[in-house]
């Protein structure tokens, strides 16, 4: 039987926090869509820019904006590759010290599954979703995944 890499159990950790949730062209598309909002206002009651890269808020409670206790995500369908993707960030991908570090922070990984098998389920889990990215200007960072596309 195949050793899973990861079950979310939806504790809400990762969605604590300023500033990581990069926000892509496509993903603001998928937003809008989702919240039947133009993008300029979807910009402006959720967005924030950060060095130039769109980047989703933080509520007073520091947590995401689109966060809420008790329920999560409330944009779910529509919500950034970048939520779709974690815990498979590049840093998670190529560094077991960095997997380790994840394993601590999201108990929705596997504490068991090796750094090899974690990586290959990652990446094929990133390509059968189309998560992968290649813009540093406009996408997350840890959705680019150099000679993996
Ligand atoms: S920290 Fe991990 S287990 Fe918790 S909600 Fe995020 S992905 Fe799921
Ligand atoms: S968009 Fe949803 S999944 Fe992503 S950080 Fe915000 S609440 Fe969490």
């Amino acid at each position: 039987m195949t050793n899973t890499a990861f079950d979310c159990r939806m504790c809400g950790h990762c969605c604590e926090g300023k500033g990581g949730i990069v926000v892509s062209p496509a993903d603001l598309q998928r937003l809008c869509a989702y919240l039947r909002m133009e993008a300029d206002d979807v910009i402006a009651a959720y967005g924030e820019r950060v060095n130039g890269k769109l980047k989703i808020r933080c509520g007073d409670d520091g947590y995401c904006i689109f966060f809420r206790q008790g329920k999560g995500c409330i944009v779910h369908e529509g919500k950034p590759s970048i939520c779709k993707a974690w815990p498979f960030f590049r840093g998670n991908i190529e560094d077991a010290a960095s997997l380790a570090l994840a394993k601590d922070f999201c108990p929705g990984i596997n504490p068991d599954i090796s750094h090899a098998d974690f990586a290959s389920q990652g990446i094929a889990y990133l390509k059968q979703e189309n998560l992968l990215a290649d813009d540093a200007r406009t996408e997350a960072n840890a959705l680019i995944l150099p000679d993996r596309r």
